[in-house]
């Protein structure tokens, strides 16, 4: 008898966050998708970019991050509460995994895709264990995700090629959930995965496409190339660190492969917070020679979108002053700026718990502003309102539609792509629009 499976992706309570305007599908699901065998019949739900209701199912598997996570276990709850078992995975739930236990029935720690047929047949026998530890399989002949089920309202599909970091972030998940070596799929399958992909735009969602050492980077030069010689003609970004400015043919090759961007963790201007937060990568660079890389980035045609982090224990008043500046003067195509957030799991959460420094803690529901848009710590050098105002002040400075306007054509000129700097105006449009509604919200919030 076929069995109904409902893979749900839910959305953050009462606020417009980056997901709901990106509107990237959650890729998990779609590995998910390819391992479920043929007698379940599955439907993707994603609150982010259409409505949910309530409908019958044998078996609900949700995914979330922290923000979305309170709204995932409310989601969980009504069907528990109807008899119908849940199970939730994501990076959330395994770093608070006791948590989750009291609103689903089974929690997936880590990557779900080692463990996810055990909890299928579990289900058949009606023995579902609380908790299935997923472990860091090789990422050699790995499944290829079938995106069939996916909305057609998803603006920009996802390919990921790597996972792990060998880095440590304060601030950052990634080391935590995928682990401190950094796994790489072979080019072939990606190449393949990619030929087949339907649309014409991708972002790659590696943390760093590029990978860590001489050979990683030689790899990307091979899927670059083997991008061209297969004649895969699409637009696509990824994530890269600041380093990906020294190698020349890395970025010839991304270019001819039809790179329009590269999304860059600059994290800050100051030296002194990159310090704090441990961003080794960028400060081997140094910040004086951040705006050099861009240029060089920019001669190979490539538009830079920066992320800086705000609140760091190293920022002082001035920082808001600085990153304005920085962003009008550094020909950066597009800027995300963010409060620094410190997720359940890693080192940064662990510190101002123990320094007594959280602000919202009455978990779970607080879990729903921890989206980068609100402090939720005291700061070092300035109070909670004057950290909300400044990095309200910076969007205010950079992205009015006269600015934006501005700094697209010196995008136009810097990169010659007429594409690449219309993107970088709706992007900080974008990013300034969505940061003030946001404001708006947390008002009533
Ligand atoms: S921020 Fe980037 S470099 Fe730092 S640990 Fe995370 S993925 Fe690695």
């Amino acid at each position: 008898m076929t069995k109904k499976l409902l893979l749900i992706n839910p959305a953050q309570h009462n606020r417009t966050n980056l997901a709901t305007l990106l509107r990237l599908p959650p890729a998990s699901l779609a590995y998910l998708v390819s391992l479920t065998p043929a007698d379940w019949d599955i439907k993707i739900i994603d609150e982010n970019v259409e409505s949910y209701m309530f409908e019958e199912a044998d078996l609900v598997a949700i995914t979330a991050y922290t923000c979305n996570a309170p709204r995932g276990y409310e989601i969980s709850q009504e069907y528990r509460q109807r008899g119908i078992k849940t199970v939730m995975g994501g990076v959330h739930v395994s770093a608070m995994r006791d948590e989750a236990i009291g609103f689903v029935d089974s929690v997936v720690v880590g990557e779900a895709e080692s463990v996810w047929q055990e909890v299928l047949s579990d289900f058949e026998k009606g023995d579902m264990k609380p908790v299935y530890q997923g472990e860091r399989t090789s990422l050699d002949n790995m499944v290829k995700p079938n995106r069939d089920l996916y909305s057609k309202r998803y603006r920009l599909l996802s390919v990921e090629t790597s996972r792990g970091c060998p880095n440590d972030c304060e601030f950052c998940s990634v080391p935590a959930f995928y682990g401190r070596t950094y796994r790489q799929r072979p080019v072939n399958e990606v190449l393949d995965e990619l030929e087949a992909l339907k649309t014409k735009w991708f972002f790659f969602t590696d943390d760093n496409i590029l990978g860590y050492g001489k050979k990683a980077e030689e790899r990307a030069i091979q899927l670059f190339r083997g991008m061209i010689d297969r004649g895969i003609k699409k637009r696509w970004g990824c994530y890269v660190g600041i380093d990906f400015a020294n190698n020349p043919e890395v970025m010839k090759y991304a270019k001819k492969a039809g790179c329009l961007g590269v999304f860059i963790g600059f994290e800050s201007v100051s030296e002194e917070a990159l310090e704090v937060m441990h961003k080794v990568r960028n400060l081997r660079v140094g910040v004086s020679n951040y705006r050099e890389k861009i240029k060089r980035m920019h001669d190979y045609g490539i538009g830079v979108l920066g992320s800086f982090v705000l609140g760091n224990d190293g920022d002082r008043k001035d920082v808001f002053d600085k990153t304005t500046e920085f962003i009008l003067n550094s020909n950066i195509d597009v800027v995300q700026l963010s409060i620094l957030n410190p997720f359940p799991g890693t080192r940064l959460y662990e510190r101002l718990k123990q320094e007594g420094r959280l602000l919202r803690t009455d978990y779970p529901g607080d879990w729903k502003y921890y989206d980068f848009m609100d402090v939720l710590f005291s700061p070092r050098h300035m109070t909670p309102e004057e950290l909300s105002e400044g990095v309200a002040r910076v969007y205010r400075d950079t992205t009015s539609r006269m600015t934006c306007l501005k700094r697209a054509l010196i995008s136009a000129v810097q990169t010659r792509d007429l594409l690449g700097s219309t993107v970088a105006y709706l992007g900080n449009r974008g990013a300034g629009t969505l940061w003030m509604k946001s404001s708006e919200q947390r008002v009533g919030m």
